[in-house]
């Protein structure tokens, strides 16, 4: 049984392929069914993980990029090598894009008419600098894309039940984002900025899969909060099969 879930908003659409990966809690590895190869897990191992979780999609690669808390978004296609960016788009079937996640939100993107696929990643700094409206943006001056035909999913990440920020944080994003403590402390609302910001650029809500899930207090995920320097990562990933 593959350690992935696969999102329900892209079902309609066959051609579609997504899912977060899970953390694999069958014994006390803290790095069940890891995907990053920079967290100290054992190299073949997490190969063989990212393989797994690959073919249950039906793809034999996938495109991974290194992440830098950034707004770059790069494109994939044929020539693709890994760099930095924190965002991928492609028009091509056959690439499975990933971003790697721990406490940070996967957004996945899909336009139906013009079939363009996005994987984005987005922590705070990334909400900050609004990637996901960035990706939408240059989904529509890249490939003509309507926002209207764009179906989303944000996944699993640290949610406002355990995501506990200071005001340098909080102060950066609309008041509502934020949970007062008190004593400089509050409760942040990372998924709820992501969903303004695809609101804003067009996407409707119905069009839009809110994963409730909270990454620090259900074990079935990664967790860089929880866990620290002993957490793996998942994977979100989309792609398009032939
Ligand atoms: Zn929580």
């Amino acid at each position: 049984m593959p350690l992935l879930y696969q999102p329900h908003i892209f079902k309609p659409h066959p051609a579609v392929r997504a899912g977060v990966t899970l953390r694999s809690v069958s014994g006390s590895d803290p790095f069940g069914n890891n995907m990053s190869l920079t967290v100290g897990d054992d190299e073949p191992r997490v190969w063989r993980n990212r393989e797994r979780a690959a073919a249950a999609l039906g793809f034999a690669q996938m495109a991974t990029q290194r992440q830098v808390h950034g707004s770059n978004c790069r494109i994939v296609a044929e020539g693709y090598a890994p760099a930095e960016s924190d965002a991928l788009m492609t028009d091509q079937p056959g690439w499975l894009l990933a971003v790697s996640i721990a406490d940070c939100i996967p957004v996945l993107l899909f336009a139906r008419q013009r079939k363009v696929v996005a994987a984005i990643h987005s922590g705070w700094r990334g909400s900050q600098q609004n990637i996901a409206g960035t990706a939408v943006a240059q989904m529509m001056q890249g490939y003509g894309v309507a926002p209207e035909e764009v179906v989303a999913y944000i996944g699993p990440a640290a949610s406002q039940c355990c995501y506990e920020v200071g005001s340098d944080v909080a102060l950066q994003f609309p008041k509502q984002h934020s949970r007062p403590l008190g004593k400089g402390k509050f409760l942040f609302d990372n998924k709820g900025v992501v969903v303004e910001q695809l609101l804003a650029a067009g996407i409707a809500s119905h069009q839009i899969e809110l994963d409730p899930r909270c990454t620090i207090c259900d074990p079935n995920f990664h967790s860089y909060r929880r866990d620290g320097s002993r957490s793996g990562r998942m994977f979100g990933v989309i792609g398009m099969v032939e």
